[in-house]
């Protein structure tokens, strides 16, 4: 889920304001906003099928290649980092299977673990879920840092009920509502760019899995952190928000701060 706010853009060093673009080649003048509260933007290169980083034992296509030119397939391994999967690709529009509970100390899902994390913070965004990868595997990150949170508004910050949590690492999560209280607020998806909309969400959620070292964790979250829950958990269904959003909301990230169209919910809690 994508997660910093349009006026980040404003605020932020010039460095940190080039990785938040939607690509670091677009010019200054464009005035790209970022995202509120998904993740995701940037990747510079196109999600395409051939180009994702093989987590398989046979060789893919493109190693192979790299293989025959000489290039090492290790050192290939050592420094890229998967692409984030856009929308369209059958990874994201069906069901994630489980980890085996065997495997999660496995290296190769400790692996991918870590490339989740590294790909989430690179984007930046506040989540992200294996299939984002490619992987179609029950497997979510997410964090939300004081940093990202002092982009945002202070009113929009305290509307939104969101606060800073350390990473969190879930596999296999069940999430359920703990109330029926609900908020809707503008998403955002890292494999959506450039594009937000209002989501009904639950403000109140228990979610329970595995964390990285096979123990069983149970989190009870509220606000924008039940939010960002919400919105990974969806994706290991093969669901993402444009399958839930109120479709008249539906924008551009540059037209965020026009106004809603008539007939739809104001934001915040409801
Ligand atoms: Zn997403």
């Amino acid at each position: 889920m994508e997660t910093i706010h349009r006026s980040t853009l404003r605020l932020l060093p010039i460095s940190l304001s080039a990785l938040c673009l939607t690509r670091p080649t677009a010019p200054e003048s464009k005035r790209i906003r970022l995202p509120i509260s998904i993740p995701g933007i940037l990747n510079p290169k196109p999600a395409f099928l051939t180009s994702r980083k093989s987590y398989s034992s046979a060789p893919s296509p493109v190693a192979k290649a790299g293989w025959f030119l000489g290039l090492g397939e290790k050192k290939n391994k050592s420094l890229s980092l998967p692409d984030i999967v856009k929308a369209g690709d059958p990874v994201l529009h069906e069901p994630a299977r489980d980890v085996e509970l065997g495997d999660i100390g496995s290296e190769r899902i400790q692996k991918i673990i870590d490339d989740m994390v590294k790909v989430m913070r690179k984007a930046p965004g506040v989540g992200l879920a294996a299939p984002q990868i490619g992987l179609p595997l029950r497997i979510i990150v997410l964090e939300d840092t004081k940093e990202y949170i002092s982009y945002a508004p202070k009113d929009e910050i305290k509307v939104q009920q969101r606060r800073p949590f350390d990473l969190l690492v879930i596999i296999n999560p069940k999430l359920q509502k703990k109330s029926n209280r609900t908020a809707v607020f503008f998403e955002g998806c890292l494999s959506v760019d450039g594009f937000r909309a209002v989501v009904e969400r639950y403000l109140d959620v228990e979610v329970s899995g595995f964390d990285r070292s096979g123990q069983p964790i149970k989190i009870n979250a509220s606000g924008w952190q039940a939010r960002i829950l919400q919105h990974e958990c969806d994706h290991l269904e093969g669901t993402i928000y444009v399958d839930k959003m109120l479709p008249r909301t539906f924008r551009t990230v540059e037209n965020l701060d026009l106004p809603l169209a008539e007939g739809c919910p104001k934001l915040g809690s409801c």
